[in-house]
Formats: C-alpha cells, structure tokens, sequence
C-alpha cells in the first residue's frame, strides 16, 4: 500500500512525497488537499515496485535513499518467510507445462554463460521476477529464463537480471 511505504518512509504519517515517486504511483503533483486518503489505500503493483527503485536510484534526494531502504527492507521480510507453497507449486503440472515450453523457446542451454548439458550443466527454469514476490507472474512465460545452476545461484532471489536481451 501507497500510505504504508510512505510512513515507513517518513517514520511516521506521510505529509509529502517526491515528485518521482508521485509518478509511479499516478498521483498528481505537487499533491493536492485530501492525496493521501485518495490514493494512499491504493496498491503498489510489481511494475511499480521495479519502477520506483529505478527513479529513486536517479534520485539524489536524501528522502530517495530513505525510500530504497524501506523497499530493500520490504524484500528482506519476503525473502525470510518461508515459502510454504515452493513444493506444491514446482510439483505442480501448470509448472511443469510452462517449464518445458520455457526450455524449448529458449533452447537447452544457459542464457547468461551458454553452458548446456553436454557440457555437464544443470539447467534450471528461472522466474526473472521471483515468484515469492510476484506470484501472479508465476506461470507467465516471458517471466522465465533458462540458467544453468551456477548462474542460478550466483544470481540469487533478489536479482531480477534478465538475460533475455543478451540471446543472439
Ligand atoms: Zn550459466
């Protein structure tokens, strides 16, 4: 929620925000009477989420930095609470589906070194946008990336890399 990174932000009720942030989340600026009840209640998307560490990260403001670390924060939550539905979700056939498509559309071999199996790599499925934070991008296939283990590990869940642009 919009109020919710906002006071976090702040340390507090929010009284104001950037106007880099008023931009990703459609809110006009500089803010109007009543901008926080209107649109604080509203949701952030996944799109914005990536969005708005991008312009934060341009941003040399000192309430940007604030802004990164309650997002980078957020994340670490995430990524500590066990992913109670990992098994259920790899074991299951949509995933299974998508997977294979995956591997077919991109080929047998890893998008980011080139290692393929002949070679003794293990390829794994990759969700460029880690499923534990963007579950409706779970089952989206261009939301997948073939990478063999190494990369796959070395690039851990809080990376969202995609190496999709660098296939010839
Ligand atoms: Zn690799």
């Amino acid at each position: 929620m919009i109020k919710e990174y906002l006071n976090a932000k702040y340390g507090g009720r929010a009284t104001t925000l950037l106007a880099c942030e008023a931009k990703v989340f459609g809110i006009p600026y500089p803010p109007t009477p009543g901008w926080l009840l209107k649109y604080g209640s509203d949701e952030i998307s996944s799109n914005q989420s990536i969005e708005l560490r991008l312009v934060l990260q341009k941003s040399n403001k000192p309430s940007a930095t604030k802004g990164l670390q309650v997002l980078q924060d957020a994340w670490l939550v995430l990524q500590n609470t066990p992913d109670v539905n990992s098994k259920v979700f790899l074991a299951s056939k949509a995933w299974k589906r998508l997977r294979y498509k995956a591997l077919k559309l991109h080929g047998n071999k890893c998008q980011c070194c080139g290692a393929s199996p002949e070679i003794g790599a293990v390829l794994n499925v990759d969700h460029i946008l880690p499923r534990r934070l963007f579950p409706n991008h779970a089952l989206q296939l261009e939301n997948l990336q073939v990478l063999c283990a190494d990369c796959n590990e070395g690039k851990g869940n809080w990376d969202m890399t995609s190496f999709k642009e660098q296939v010839v």
